[in-house]
């Protein structure tokens, strides 16, 4: 339990951590009612879906599956599922995982050809005993499972890669969504610009059970085979019933060389308030970088077990998408170190 009086008897904290504690920097729901928060702008439509499950008493698993599978069926959308930028060889490699209250998972990395990676995540926890399925071994599975083979590559994106190998340079850019995504048509999109971003989504249900689900075509232009934190338990996503749940965006390196959003969870553990954890964390990559951080960007979202939520990124113009009983499309722009 979310408990911070028994925390602070067993343990010997320090001063400036109760404070922080008493100085709740959290956003509240307040209600301890159902809410969905999502990763960026593209988190509103994906959090509508994911609310139609959970405002009918619906499980949060349901919901965040549900709900990110409107970003991977997104044409729009180049940094998630079906129309995905490809990586150097012009192949689209998708990342997902899912999480739920009993601390069941499942994932899949580097998968081809199928539309919804996150569906595919939940049936490897569900139905094997493993929990990452990688490559070819992923796409046999998911047509073991009843998936249909897909072109993801749209014109679009081929377009844009083919005008990425004119310079070939791997630079991520970060925010890329915010510069281009609604603002231009997609055949607008420079394809020499880098573009990543990643959908995770949190939910907290009726039966005050946490979930969550992560799923990007990863950074555009990477090698052939790279994988990021958002299929990695514990980098990209992490849920703990008793905690909370966080999810990360951004340079996946980084965020698996801190283990990012298992550290924000535990974290709040330590009675640190989501805002506050999503800080620390991207304080500890920041202070951990020898060189400079002006043009990395890592964000992390936080819900913990009373509905409070948080973010915290490295560099302006990270949002994130709620939608509770009170309000469905709320946008809130993350702090930012920079
Ligand atoms: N974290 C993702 C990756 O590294 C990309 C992103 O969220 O921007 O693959």
């Amino acid at each position: 339990m979310y408990n911070r009086r028994k925390f602070i008897r067993d343990t010997a904290l320090s001063g400036a951590l109760i404070a922080i504690s008493k100085n709740s920097l959290a956003t509240s729901n307040n209600t301890n009612q159902p809410i969905v928060i999502s990763t960026w702008d593209f988190g509103v439509a994906a959090n509508a879906d994911a609310w139609k499950i959970l405002s009918n008493n619906g499980k949060a698993l349901d919901a965040v599956e549900a709900g990110v599978k409107v970003p991977e069926a997104d044409i729009k959308n180049q940094s998630v599922g079906y129309g995905g930028l490809p990586d150097r060889d012009g192949i689209v490699t998708l990342d997902a995982c899912i999480m739920d209250h009993l601390g069941n998972c499942g994932a899949v990395l580097a998968l081809e050809n199928i539309k919804h990676p996150i569906a595919v995540a939940r049936l490897v926890m569900e139905k094997t005993p493993h929990v990452m399925l990688a490559g070819d071994g992923a796409l046999q599975f998911a047509l073991e499972q009843g998936f249909k083979k897909e072109d993801l590559l749209t014109e679009n994106s081929k377009k844009a890669w083919k005008e990425w190998l004119k310079t070939s340079k791997y630079e991520p850019i970060s925010n890329i969504e915010n510069k281009l995504y609604d603002k231009a048509a997609p055949e607008k999109l420079p394809g020499n610009q880098y573009n990543h971003d990643t959908i995770g989504m949190l939910a907290l249900d009726n039966a005050g059970n946490l979930s969550g689900a992560c799923t990007t075509s990863g950074m555009a232009y990477k090698l052939h085979g790279r994988i990021g934190d958002s299929p990695i338990i514990g980098a990209g996503l992490y849920v703990d019933n008793e905690i909370g749940a966080a999810t990360a965006t951004g340079v996946g390196e980084e965020v698996v060389r801190n283990v990012g959003s298992f550290l924000v969870v535990e974290l709040m553990r330590q009675c640190y308030p989501p805002e506050e954890a999503c800080k620390e964390a991207v304080m500890r990559i920041i202070k951990k970088k020898k060189e400079s951080t002006k043009n990395l960007q890592v964000g992390f979202l936080a819900l913990n077990k009373k509905g409070e939520y948080g973010a915290y990124a490295i560099q302006k113009g990270f949002t994130y998408a709620v939608c509770d009983s009170k309000q469905q499309d709320l946008v809130i722009k993350g702090k930012s170190y920079y």
